[in-house]
This record gives C-alpha cells, structure tokens and sequence, in this order.
C-alpha cells in the first residue's frame, strides 16, 4: 500500500509504498532525542511531492545520512542514506505507531 507523510505546517509531503511489519527505535545520538521511530524503505518507493527546497538537512559522523527536516516547522520527516529512505513513521498520516513491534536498535554503541 501506499502511505503519505508529512510535516505539521504541510511545506513538505511525501508519499511511500511498501508494508509496515515492524519500526526500529533506534537509541544514537540523533534518533533519541527527535524520538524517531523509523521504517526503512528502498529509494524507489519513496517520493518527495512538495518541493526539495523546502528540506534542510543536518549530517553528523560519517555524513552518509542526511537527517531531512522542514525548514519552516522543523519536524523531521526523514532520513536519506545511500539508497534508502528512513521514514519517521510519527510523520505518517493514518498510521498508528503503537499497531505494530517495536525494535529496539542499539545505535549508540555502533
Ligand atoms: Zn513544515
């Protein structure tokens, strides 16, 4: 199925196919504190529809991820690494986090 996300003030949308059958927690020093809960889905099945222009991007450590945020309103709707979208599943419209498993992901210690 498809799932559409987005941040509060609407700047940017995006749209994602694929099955949620599980989220990862991850516990690093980005993803804890944003409160990410992340589904990870291949860079075909993920689409901007808003403008890029709208993203700004904050990268850490290996600068492989852009960690992508509304400039506006500032919530973080996803991350970019090669080849691979994490989805922030709190930015899903109609999704509730709480309907499938939690995996704890210990990113602190990699
Ligand atoms: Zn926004």
């Amino acid at each position: 199925m498809t799932y559409h996300g987005g941040c509060q003030c609407g700047a940017v949308a995006f749209e994602a196919d694929g099955e949620i059958t599980q989220l990862v927690e991850c516990n690093c020093s980005i993803c804890k504190p944003k409160g990410y809960l992340l589904w990870f889905v291949p860079e075909a099945d993920f689409r901007l529809t808003t403008d890029e222009s709208a993203l700004s991007e904050y990268r850490f450590n290996t600068h492989k991820i852009a960690h992508q945020f509304c400039s506006t309103c500032g919530v973080s709707t996803f991350g970019h690494g090669p080849g691979m979208y994490a989805v922030n599943a709190r930015t899903l419209k109609d999704f509730d986090v709480k309907s499938v498993p939690i995996q704890a992901f210990d990113g602190a210690s990699r």
